[in-house]
């Protein structure tokens, strides 16, 4: 087998500057790629035809997350967080992409040490690329979900607040064993048994028109799409709670959907062979999904602070 072919944007950052994504290759012995001593970001640039310009949805919040990634690791990368943002700047501007675009910041052991460590000797290095991406779940037709046999990383075992490579383990687990069922998405519980999010995405459902999601300290990810609803939620006056979940309240919950970058606000049809409500979009959903895409698209004047333009 030879290499794969990439359908990555022609361009990456690598090594310190920006390359041809082909330039872009570690060896098969770096302690990242073996062990997953890695973390990452995912962050949207959604493409306006009309202004001809790209739109990173909260770049800034991204970036933060992704310097505290590597601070609950205990490391560090030669960028501070406002170079990060310059850098996805330049080369979402050297790539100029035509759609919508999918950032993917990496920070790296690049070691070739056999021992999977986190220590001076083992450096983490800076890299990202950028591919083209449309809807990664559907948006109009409702997602089927299963609770999943597997259970979220715990805090204390590989952080749930940290976006690391390896813990990412568990999300394909999930993933596939909902697929093997004939789900398109799991719902992982906690190791005490509480709701805490999709594979990569977080959840929310509605109860009797309150908003509810699992609160911080429940084993998710802190999703910067989570933030943003919650923020929507508060300024149309639609009551939010962040609080733990029993899973038996998936199965009466009125409405439910799932919120990420690579998700975006999708709306969930069932639960474990349970309809959800009435099986169709629920209204409070409705609002927050079509606010959602209003806001990504610069439609929106209210949030325009959480764009950055990039003409293409
Ligand atoms: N949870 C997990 C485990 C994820 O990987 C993601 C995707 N980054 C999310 C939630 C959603 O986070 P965000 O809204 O910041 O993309």
């Amino acid at each position: 087998m030879g290499h794969l072919q990439t359908n990555a944007l022609p361009y990456a950052f690598f090594q310190g500057k920006i390359v041809p994504v082909e330039k872009a290759q570690v060896n098969i012995q770096t302690n990242a790629l073996q062990y997953g001593t890695g973390i990452f970001g995912g962050i949207r640039g959604y493409y306006s035809k009309k202004g001809k310009y790209i739109s990173i949805f909260r770049l800034n919040d991204h970036m933060a997350r992704f310097v505290n990634s590597l601070k609950i690791l205990g490391e560090s990368i030669e960028y501070s967080k406002e170079d990060l943002i310059n850098i996805t700047m330049k080369l979402m501007k050297k790539n100029s992409p035509q759609t919508d675009t999918y950032i993917r910041p990496f920070a790296y052991a690049g070691s070739l040490s056999l021992t999977p460590n986190l220590e001076r000797d083992n450096p983490f290095y800076f890299a990202e690329y950028m591919i083209p991406l449309g809807n990664y779940l559907s948006i109009d037709k409702g997602v089927k979900v299963c609770v999943s046999s597997w259970r979220r990383i715990s805090d204390n075992a590989i952080p749930s607040r940290a976006k690391i490579s390896g813990g990412y383990i568990n999300s394909a687990l999930a993933k596939k064993e909902a697929n093997q069922n004939g789900f398109d998405e799991a719902i992982f519980l906690n190791e005490a048994g509480n709701v805490a999010e999709g594979s990569a995405m977080n959840l929310f459902i509605v109860r009797d028109g309150v908003l509810i999601t699992p609160s911080k300290t429940d084993d998710v990810l802190e999703g910067i799409t989570r933030r943003s609803i919650i923020q929507f939620a508060k300024d149309l006056n639609i009551p939010v709670e962040e609080r733990t979940i029993d899973r038996s309240e998936l199965y009466i919950a009125d409405e439910a959907f799932f919120c990420g970058t690579g998700a975006q606000v999708a709306w969930i049809s069932e639960i474990d062979h349970r309809k959800v409500g009435t099986g169709r979009r629920g209204k409070i959903t409705g609002t927050i999904q079509d606010l959602f895409f209003k806001v990504v698209r610069g439609e929106e004047d209210k949030y325009e602070s959480w764009r950055t333009i990039i003409t293409v």
